[in-house]
């Protein structure tokens, strides 16, 4: 999942980017709501976490703007914990939640995954193909309703990423961008190598390579 985080507070900006990493989200930071613009514009993201205060064009600007583009990017912001009229706007604006500062960093990614489930169409929190289910919340993954296996960050990036559209196929650079933000190495072979890993401990069965086009999770059956 890529998230793109919009906070021009260094040290706020810095903690929530270092929490997004380690939850594995593929994480990429701007400072100012025009870059926000510009970069939403030409990146596919899979949530916004979107500061409200930010320098030239504030937040609900930035809100404003995405919407009346017909942008429906899943969209979380924060604010200030007196700006009820703030978070009004902002949800009445087209927000799909918000956090108020100063707020724990727990709370910060339940309620992201709370809204990617909702967006996502489902309830449960456990996403699967009836082959394989994976807990966003534990990144833990089991095959045919057995044990529950721990993935690493990046193992899960790549298992959700193909999870959340079951039968479609994802290429390498699609799969590449959901997995590093910017920035983050990428080894030429990281994807196979993931693939490799994965296949390993679910079996496999799981993941399904259609050659020379990418890899797919089978349809529910
Ligand atoms: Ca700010």
């Amino acid at each position: 999942m890529r998230v793109l985080l919009v906070e021009d507070d260094p040290m706020i900006g810095d903690a929530i980017h270092g929490a997004l990493k380690d939850a594995s989200y593929a994480a990429d930071w701007v400072k100012d709501g025009q870059t926000a613009l510009t970069t939403l514009g030409c990146q596919h993201y899979d949530l916004v976490l979107l500061d409200l205060g930010l320098p030239g064009k504030d937040g609900l600007e930035v809100l404003a703007s995405l919407r009346a583009k017909d942008n429906p990017v899943p969209l979380l912001i924060i604010t200030a914990r007196d700006g009820l009229d703030d978070r009004l706007r902002g949800l009445d604006g087209g927000a799909d939640d918000y956090v108020s500062k100063p707020f724990q960093m727990a709370e910060l990614l339940a309620r992201m995954r709370a809204v990617l489930r909702r967006k996502g169409g489902t309830a449960a929190p456990v996403i699967g193909n009836g082959l394989v289910s994976l807990d966003p919340a534990t990144k833990e993954a089991s095959v045919n309703g057995g044990s529950p296996l721990q993935l690493s960050n990046r193992e899960f990036s790549l298992l959700q990423a193909l999870l959340v559209r079951p039968g479609a196929i994802l290429s390498r650079s699609e799969l590449e961008d959901r997995i590093y933000g910017w920035g983050e190495e990428v080894e030429s072979n990281a994807v196979e190598y993931l693939i490799y890993v994965l296949r390993r401990k679910l079996g496999s069965e799981v993941i399904k390579n259609v050659r020379g086009i990418g890899w797919m999770v089978s349809k529910s059956a």
